[in-house]
């Protein structure tokens, strides 16, 4: 197992593939055992990397996984494979944008598109189990959240603004009490609060 998240990590670097870095993941984990979580939903599957990492985290965990990407996808089933572990992880093929799912989950992670975190956060909130959390990845944007100086690209500042929105979001949130912990690229950890 071991070589298989190796090779995974080794690939993501070369190939420019986002996967979830080491201590980032490692918190992911911590949590996912902490709080008991047995049924995990991803939004942003890659390679399955942080997939096969949760559900390596106890035996008794499942986890669905969302990818739009075609290659990236079929990927992700190659690795789950390797893994003997599809049994426990379903990948989805399609944009999480397009999908209603009725199961609900423990947690979920959300780790895909930058600019629309608010919309998974919206859409998938009715999807989480009372006492669940929700986990969001790349607060930071490698650091150019936090950054003073403009940003040159156009594109990039609006990413940038995007996620600033979404921190807002979070903050200023009825349901949801959120922390931010500035360790991998940035995570919040959004636990519901009781009504
Ligand atoms: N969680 C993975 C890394 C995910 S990288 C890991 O740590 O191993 C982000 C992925 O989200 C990309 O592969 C991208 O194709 C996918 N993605 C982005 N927006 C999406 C959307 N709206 N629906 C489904 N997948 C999306
Ligand atoms: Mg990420």
């Amino acid at each position: 197992m071991d070589n298989l998240i190796k090779e995974m990590e080794v690939y993501a670097e070369e190939k420019n593939i986002p996967i979830m870095q080491k201590k980032g993941i490692d918190f992911l984990c911590k949590i996912i055992s902490k709080s008991n979580s047995k049924n995990i939903l991803e939004i942003g599957t890659a390679i399955g990397y942080s997939a096969i990492k949760m559900a390596l985290v106890n035996d008794d965990i499942n986890v669905t996984s969302i990818e739009r990407d075609q290659d990236r996808y079929i990927l992700a089933l190659k690795n789950i494979k390797k893994a003997k572990l599809d049994e426990r992880i379903n990948v989805i093929f399609t944009d999480a944008l397009d999908i209603e799912l009725s199961d609900k989950y423990d947690l979920i992670f959300i780790d895909a598109a930058k600019g629309q975190y608010i919309k998974f956060f919206e859409k998938f909130k009715k999807n989480l189990n009372p006492g669940g959390v929700i986990i969001s990845d790349n607060l930071s944007f490698h650091g150019l959240v936090e950054q003073k100086e403009r940003i040159e690209s156009r594109n990039l500042r609006q990413l940038v603004g995007k996620i600033k929105k979404y921190i807002e979001f979070l903050e200023n949130n009825k349901e949801f009490k959120t922390k931010f912990y500035k360790v991998g690229d940035g995570i919040a950890v959004s636990i519901k609060k009781e009504d």
